[in-house]
Order: structure tokens, then C-alpha cells, then sequence
């Protein structure tokens, strides 16, 4: 191993702490990961030393926040290998932009009969507008249905996509199961018939190097808390061509170029999509995020995360009573104990400090398709996680085991 985990840990102040009086094990790293220490300087930096509004104002604060603000939108550009900066649009995370794009693309682009193909193993978040989108314009949506091992049906996909397919919205690695989408042919597939793609990378960044150019998706999306930066900051990148032909959503101040009443000229890209004074110290806390991530050996990361799977899944395989669904491949992993509610085990898990999440994990059209209405026990892995973190979860589902 190319790093040192212990070492690395100490990076995560969160993760010191003890949780009813055990260390704490976070295993709850899909629903949000701890930050770094640079992110937390470099939030209290911003509000000590530069707080002021951006683009505006003519005095060396504004200067310097903006600075750090647009610097961080190119960091962002860089870590997703986007073409120019201006493609990143902040929003406040995957939710909002899947619904900046869902608003200003689908509500206008889209009209009756026209599909809308999505997957099973999507997040509400990349339902729920959709489905506004088809209530509002008539279009029809699709979905990709699952195998019996709980991954995407490619061949089932195939026959879902003709002319009538405008847009395509995929997660790249379900939150739910952790199970990694085929996405590259999924995309491909739907520029065989001239559809916009969007992929919901929430679950990718923190796991994966991620390539827009290379997957050549229309747009992509995440948040910067899944990828150990602050809550309230995500980003939006779009091709230029798609994101200029598109209306504004949000409108107000910063978005704008000229205004009477007569008449509202928008701004360039990226302000025409961030209307209001944005969240700056967001998206410089994000930044600092991605410095952190960027300078470690991601190669070296990625095998250690591996090999945590490994030995969870192995743990957990080990276990009769313990099953798991489908075939995680990264982050997360669902699984249900025979006699024991979730919640249960997840109450008596806490009270050992491991930290896990239990429930439908926001997508319920996934727990009804497994006739899992009850939901599942996820334990989500990060690169901080070790395998100690690992050999506690699994002693304390033996510990909890006695209880029940
Ligand atoms: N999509 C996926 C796959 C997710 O995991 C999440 C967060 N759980 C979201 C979308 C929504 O992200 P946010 O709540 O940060 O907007």
C-alpha cells in the first residue's frame, strides 16, 4: 500500500471521536463522507480573512473571494476533465442540478410522447423530477429493468431505445447497492438515437476518477459532500452547446446581464444558471476537497477501498443468517439478517459506534422491485474506512445476533 491509512485518518478529525463510548466506525460514507482538515481551514480562511460577495464589488475582499471562488470552479473543471470552466455550474448538489437540467431542458425541450428511459436502481433524485417533467409535457418515461442478480438488464435496455427516446438519466454507481452501471453503453445506446444523456455521478467522485470527455455524457452531476467537501454545494457540467440553447431557471440578481422593465438580458455561461448570491464558501471548501483528493495516490486508494469490499463481503458471505443484494462493486453494500429488522440492528449497531444506514435509501421503486418494502441494512465504505472499521461491523452483527 502506497499510503499510510493511519496516518491518513488523522487528516479526518471527525473520525477521532468516540460514539457511545466506542471509536468511532463510519460506515455510513454514502449518505456523506467526513471532511478533511483543509477543508474545514479553508472554510474558516474564506469567513476570517475573505468574506465578501463575489463578481461584484470593486475592493480587494471581493477580489479575493472571487478568486477563490471562480478557482475552485476550475478545480471542479479538472477533476471531471471538463473543457473549460464555464461548464460547471454551482448548484446547492446532485438534487438541484438533476432538477436545474429537469426544469430548463426537459420542461422545455420535451413534449408528448417523447420517452424519458431511467433505471431501476435510481435515486428519487433522479425520478422525481422526471417525473414532473412527463406530468407537465405528456412525456413517457422508462425504466431499465434489473437481472436476477440486481444489475442493469443491458439486453432489456436495448429494446427501450428508439426515435422516441429524447433523454436518458443513469446513475453511474447505485447508492443503494453499490452496484457499478454500465454506463458507457447505456450512453452509447442513446446517442444511437440522438438522446441527451445525464449521469448522477453522487456515488462516483468520491470512489472513481471521473472523465466527462470521455464518457461523453450531456451532462453530469454530483455533490460536493460525497466527496468529502461541505453540504450545500454540487455542481452541474453540461456541454457548452445544450447549456447555452437552455433557458435560465433560477432568476435574480448575479444571473444577468442588463435589466429595466421593459426588458431582461441574461448573463454568460456559467451565471445564467446561478441566480443570487452563490455559496461561496461552498464551492471553496469544495475546492479544497478536491486538492485533498487530488494529491493523493487514487490508484492506492481505490485497491485499499477493494479490498475492504472484499473483506466485507467475505465476513458477510460467511454469515447464514446474513444476505446480501445483488453484487456490490463499490461504496455501499445492502444486506438483511433472517429474524431481524433493520432498524434493530442498525440501534444496536450505534450503540457499538458503527455507524450505518438502514430504510429504502431514497429509492423506493428499487426496494419494491426486490420486494424489499421494508429496506436494508447499507454499510458504505470510503477510503478513510480500515480494516479493523470492517472486522467491527462484522462482530457487531455476531454481538447483535445474541441480543435477538
Ligand atoms: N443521487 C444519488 C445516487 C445519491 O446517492 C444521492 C444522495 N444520497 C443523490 C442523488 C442526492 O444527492 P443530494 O442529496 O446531495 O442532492
Amino acid at each position: 500500500m502506497a499510503f499510510d491509512i493511519q496516518t491518513l485518518r488523522l487528516d479526518f478529525p471527525a473520525l477521532a471521536q468516540s460514539v457511545n463510548d466506542h471509536p468511532l466506525v463510519y460506515l455510513d460514507n454514502a449518505a456523506t463522507t467526513q471532511k478533511p482538515q483543509i477543508v474545514l481551514d479553508a472554510l474558516s480562511h474564506y469567513y476570517q480573512q475573505q468574506n465578501a460577495n463575489v463578481h461584484r464589488a470593486a475592493h480587494a475582499l471581493s477580489g479575493q473571494a472571487t478568486q477563490a471562488f471562480e478557482g475552485a470552479r476550475s478545480k471542479v473543471a479538472r477533476f471531471i476533465n471538463a473543457p473549460e470552466a464555464k461548464q460547471v455550474i454551482w448548484t446547492r448538489g446532485t438534487t438541484e442540478a438533476i432538477n436545474l437540467v429537469a426544469y430548463s431542458f426537459g420542461m422545455h425541450s420535451l413534449k408528448a410522447g417523447d420517452e424519458i428511459i431511467l433505471s431501476t436502481l435510481e435515486h428519487h433524485a433522479n425520478i422525481v423530477p422526471w417525473q414532473q417533467v412527463a406530468a407537465a409535457t405528456g412525456a413517457i418515461i422508462k425504466v431499465i429493468p434489473l437481472t436476477a442478480t440486481a444489475e442493469l438488464d443491458l439486453a432489456a435496455a436495448a429494446t427501450l431505445f428508439s426515435t422516441r427516446t429524447k433523454l436518458l438519466a443513469i446513475g453511474q454507481v447505485s447508492n443503494a447497492l453499490g452496484v457499478i452501471n454500465p454506463i458507457k453503453e447505456l450512453i452509447a445506446m442513446a446517442k444511437a438515437v440522438n438522446a441527451v444523456t445525464l449521469v448522477d455521478g453522487a456515488q462516483a467522485v468520491g470512489h472513481m476518477p471521473v472523465d466527462v470527455q470521455a464518457l461523453d455524457c450531456d451532462f453530469y452531476v454530483f455533490s460536493g459532500h460525497k466527496l468529502f467537501g461541505p453540504t450545500g454545494i454540487g455542481v452541474l457540467y453540461g456541454k457548452r452547446h445544450l447549456l447555452e440553447q437552455m433557458p435560465p431557471w433560477q432568476t435574480g440578481g448575479e444571473m444577468i446581464k442588463r435589466v429595466s422593465f421593459a426588458r431582461t438580458s441574461f448573463g454568460e455561461l456559467p451565471f445564467k444558471f446561478e441566480a443570487g448570491t452563490p455559496n461561496i464558501a461552498g464551492a471553496i471548501g469544495l475546492g479544497a476537497a478536491i486538492d485533498y483528493v487530488s494529491a493523493q495516490d487514487r490508484t492506492a486508494l481505490a485497491e485499499h477501498e477493494q479490498q475492504l469490499m472484499q473483506q466485507l463481503l467475505t465476513g458477510l458471505a460467511a454469515m447464514p443468517d446474513v444476505h446480501v443484494i445483488g453484487r456490490p462493486a463499490v461504496g455501499a453494500v445492502s444486506f438483511l439478517v433472517d429474524d431481524v429488522h433493520p432498524q434493530d440492528l442498525a440501534t444496536l449497531l450505534d450503540m457499538q459506534g458503527i455507524a450505518v444506514r438502514t430504510g429504502h435509501h431514497c429509492a423506493m421503486p428499487l426496494m419494491q422491485a426486490l420486494g424489499l418494502e421494508q429496506g436494508t441494512i447499507r454499510a458504505s465504505l470510503a477510503f478513510y474506512n480500515t480494516a479493523d472499521d470492517v472486522a467491527a461491523l462484522l462482530a457487531g452483527i455476531d454481538k447483535a445476533r445474541e441480543f435477538f
